[in-house]
């Protein structure tokens, strides 16, 4: 994203995305939050979506998501998630410009997240990202990397510890992406029991553009939606 004047639609066309938005949201149970990713858009598209009240909005990049929110400060209610994996390095980068990081991946960036936060302050919104099955492409805690971290994890008394995050892996046939989002909430059901991540522990965030219904179906209380709602990606 270049400091490029902001791309501007026709009428038309943000009225046609805005339909095809609102036909969209109109499918998924209320009490399923909709975080469009728009990782790559631009920021006008992300107006479309609040047009037909979406407020939760998905990036993975960190420059970038600046650059939206600095052209849409005129829409101050946006809740804005990171999404993608996070260098430590950037990590007080990204605690300055989103409400919510749900990619935290180990435990040494939770320390870290954990850290900052006391410096600030804060208490960020965050979601642990679990890897269930093999997946050479994601990172993310397996189960039992995860188990052993809990204690580490419930620890950090700045980080407000929201849920899971899942990725599936590409190409899965329903069959066992069903077994996989079933797993991941009955993980999340125990660990929320548990009480070692703290009575916020409420969310389950999966499902993207191939396979949201499936994840809905499984528990899924957060899903993080792309192409299905803006068409291909830019770039
Ligand atoms: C890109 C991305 C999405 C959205 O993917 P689509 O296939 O466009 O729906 C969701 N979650 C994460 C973590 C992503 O990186």
């Amino acid at each position: 994203m270049s400091s490029a004047a902001p791309q501007l639609p026709s009428p038309e066309a943000f009225d046609r995305l805005t339909e095809h938005i609102q036909t969209f949201r109109a499918a998924i149970p209320q009490h399923v939050r909709i975080v469009a990713v728009t990782k790559t858009l631009p920021a006008w598209m992300i107006r479309a979506a609040y047009a037909v009240g979406i407020r939760d909005v998905g990036e993975n990049r960190i420059q970038e998501a600046i650059a939206k929110r600095a052209e849409l400060q005129d829409l101050p209610d946006i809740t804005w998630h990171y999404i993608g994996h996070l260098q430590s390095n950037k990590a007080q980068k990204a605690l300055d410009s989103f409400d919510w990081i749900q990619s935290v991946d180990s435990l040494a960036l939770a320390q870290r997240l954990n850290r900052l936060a006391i410096a600030r302050s804060a208490k960020p919104n965050i979601c642990l990202q679990v890897k269930l099955l093999d997946d050479p492409a994601k990172s993310g805690w397996t189960v039992p990397d995860l188990q052993r971290d809990l204690a580490a994890l419930g620890s950090f008394k700045n980080l407000n510890i929201r849920g899971l995050m899942v990725i599936a892996p590409y190409g899965l046939s329903t069959a066992d992406l069903t077994k996989l989002f079933c797993r991941a909430q009955k993980l999340h059901h125990q660990l929320a029991d548990s009480l070692l991540l703290g009575s916020g522990f409420t969310e389950l965030s999966m499902g993207m553009s191939g396979d949201y219904g499936v994840a809905i179906a499984q528990g899924s209380t957060m899903i993080r939606p792309g192409q299905v709602l803006f068409g291909e990606r830019q770039g």
